[in-house]
């Protein structure tokens, strides 16, 4: 008999709102996986791959996460979003998506792009969403590539989506955009400021950033259909986690 694999977890929490990309505004449950291989210098979940939260992963089953979900989200929701670390690393999550969409509960992931699963074609909306030279990460343009080309193929819902922090994240951003320009292309302002837990105080900050991002975006001739973000939930929540 073959073993089942069970999936890394760091976090079940929900219903909530998604703060980010294609679904903004959703109501949703999240699923955190731990692991990533990337590092970026202002990864908001460092803690799925830094070593700091190692003692809470927890080794569980498709079934196990569906059974927490149904338990802390009841009747109340049918849209699951799984986030990480970088959730393309664990081929088993094919059978946690069909699962799901066996209860009629729909299913968004974010990735940077640098690993692909054959599931990717089965999430309802998948985010690319590759770093900007910010993040201190380098694109490996040849894999992106592929898999926007095997997702284009199967006519798969995604986009991308690049947070932008400076004028040579926006140049990145740009070049993304003409590379793929009949993916729906997002800009999210980055937030720098991950020490501060009072969304009140960081609100003038936030706002500030999506502002500057606006102004950048609106004059630009190369970036034409394209949607402007801040990252929401930090307007409510600021950096709290699980919500
Ligand atoms: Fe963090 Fe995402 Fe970068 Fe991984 S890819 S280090 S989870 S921001």
């Amino acid at each position: 008999m073959q073993a089942i694999k069970r999936i890394p977890v760091l976090e079940v929490f929900g219903p909530t709102v998604q703060g980010e990309g294609m679904v903004i505004g959703r109501k949703t449950m999240f699923v955190r996986t731990a692991g990533c291989d990337y590092s970026c210098s202002w990864c908001d979940s460092a803690f799925t791959w830094d070593g700091s939260a190692k003692a809470d992963i927890r080794m569980l089953t498709a079934n196990e996460i569906i059974e927490e979900l149904m338990a802390i989200g009841g009747k109340t929701f049918e849209h699951v979003t799984i986030s990480g670390g970088n959730p393309a690393l664990l081929p088993q999550l094919s059978v946690f998506i069909e699962e799901l969409h066996a209860r009629g509960i729909s299913v968004a992931l974010e990735t940077q792009g640098s690993r692909w699963q054959d599931w990717f074609w089965s999430i309802d909306e998948l985010t690319l969403s590759p770093k900007p030279p910010s993040s201190g990460m380098k694109t490996d343009w040849q894999i992106l590539d592929e898999i926007v080309s095997k997702l284009n193929e199967k006519e798969a819902s995604f986009c991308l989506k690049t947070v932008v922090f400076d004028d040579e994240d926006l140049e990145y951003a740009t070049f993304v955009h003409m590379r793929y320009p009949n993916v729906p292309f997002y800009l999210q302002a980055g937030n720098s400021q991950l020490q501060e837990t009072e969304p009140h105080r960081m609100l003038p900050y936030l706002v500030e950033r999506y502002e500057w991002l606006i102004n950048r975006v609106m004059p630009n001739d190369e970036l034409k259909r394209v949607h402007v973000l801040p990252q929401l939930h930090t307007w409510v929540w600021g950096n709290k986690k699980g919500v």
